[in-house]
């Protein structure tokens, strides 16, 4: 029997095999028009699953770098912010302000709990001298989805802009960068768009490239006046990762074949199947809105979380997400974006199951003697 091995964390999510193959392929120098051709394309590419006619700039680094881009590229020191906190990912954009000694105003619900667009609307009318507005589309987290959408609208009536980490949700739940009028983007690599880690982006509106022109917070690597220079070319400032790159215009390829809509409605339905899924086992979602990019459960009664998911990852060959933070050993995720499909779910709840009843009769056997 081959050794099962199913991941299913919320990054990094199964890269698929053609993805793979590209990245065996011989390097090659990329100050070249083979390069700025390739490049060309996955920037062309990543438009279409932002949603946005924007440039979509690509730095070498993990998520957080992007994140830390649309802090520094943007605002001031002293600026006013506004930090949706949602869960462990929304604290990081609280953080980040606080790190660069801006005056965050920091909006906090309890984990699995959102952030409605009302506190958000209120949150703007008390603080009119906000610059920005900072939220998680999916807070991976706690698998609970933020109403981006709604959240937008009552940002685009104020002078701040609205900067989204759909790290996660990107190419997962549904996302409309203009249609909704966000006005920056962040993602990565190693979540919806199925490559690994080590690549991230971000798109901005035409009203955060005025504040960028004003912006004084210092930047180097992640300075956006050098990408956008270099974007004209189909070109990067620094050396890109570019065995990332060949796979990022693989992975591309094949969203493009299945069609961004697509890729959202399969996702949702991978979604619903495992939160019918975990209902039926009598577990409970941990979140009231729950996201279509993952799902966290709450951990049952007298069950260890955090043993539950590494017998199930070291015993049984299946890699759910544990808590993070706070939330240790208080839920698990399952991640359903990207290359994870059906038969990888249905896998992963017949272990999961399998394993809970191990647990339970384990435990009650230590009780009744
Ligand atoms: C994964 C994730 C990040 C962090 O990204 P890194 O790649 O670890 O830096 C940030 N925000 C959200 C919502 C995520 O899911």
């Amino acid at each position: 029997m081959t050794k099962r091995n199913i991941l299913l964390t919320p990054g990094p999510t199964p890269v698929p095999p053609q993805v793979l193959q590209v990245m065996a392929e011989p390097i090659f120098h990329h100050r070249t028009p083979r390069y700025r051709k390739l490049f060309g394309e996955v920037s062309e590419g990543l438009k279409g699953i932002f949603r946005t006619a924007q440039s979509v700039y690509t730095f070498t680094g993990s998520g957080t770098l992007a994140m830390e881009a649309s802090v520094v590229n943007f605002l001031s020191p002293g600026d006013k912010v506004i930090a949706l906190e949602a869960g462990k990912f929304g604290e990081r954009w609280g953080e980040i302000a606080a790190r660069y000694q801006l005056n965050a105003v920091r909006i906090k619900v309890p984990y699995g709990e959102t952030i409605s667009p009302d506190e958000v609307g209120k949150a703007l009318k008390q603080n009119p001298d906000a610059k920005a507005v900072f939220g998680t589309h999916c807070e991976t987290s706690t698998g609970a989805l933020l109403d981006i959408q709604a959240i937008a609208k009552a940002v685009s009536n104020t002078p701040a802009i609205f900067v989204v980490d759909a790290i996660s949700a990107l190419a997962a739940d549904r996302l409309e960068m203009d249609v909704w009028g966000i006005d920056i983007v962040v993602s990565g690599s190693q979540k919806g768009l199925m490559i690994p880690p080590g690549l991230t982006f971000l798109a901005a509106s035409e009203k955060a490239k005025v504040l960028n022109k004003t912006a004084k917070l210092p930047r180097y690597y992640v300075d956006l006046t050098q990408y956008e220079k270099s974007l004209k070319d189909s070109d990067t400032p620094f050396t890109p990762a570019l065995t990332l790159v060949l796979a990022l215009r693989e992975a591309i390829h094949m969203i493009q074949k299945e069609g961004i809509e697509k890729v959202w409605t399969r996702t949702a339905e991978l979604a619903n199947y495992t939160r019918e899924a975990i209902k039926k086992l009598g577990l409970e979602l941990f979140s009231k809105r729950p996201a279509n990019t993952l799902t966290a459960v709450k951990v049952p009664a007298g069950i260890e979380g955090e043993k539950l998911v590494s017998i199930m990852r070291d015993e049984k060959g299946v890699t759910m997400a544990g808590g993070q933070g706070e939330m240790k050993g208080k839920v698990f995720r399952i991640a359903h974006m990207g290359f994870i499909t059906h038969a990888d779910l249905e896998t992963g709840i017949a272990v999961l199951k399998e394993t809970l009843n191990e647990l339970k009769s384990k435990g009650s056997n230590k009780v009744s003697v």
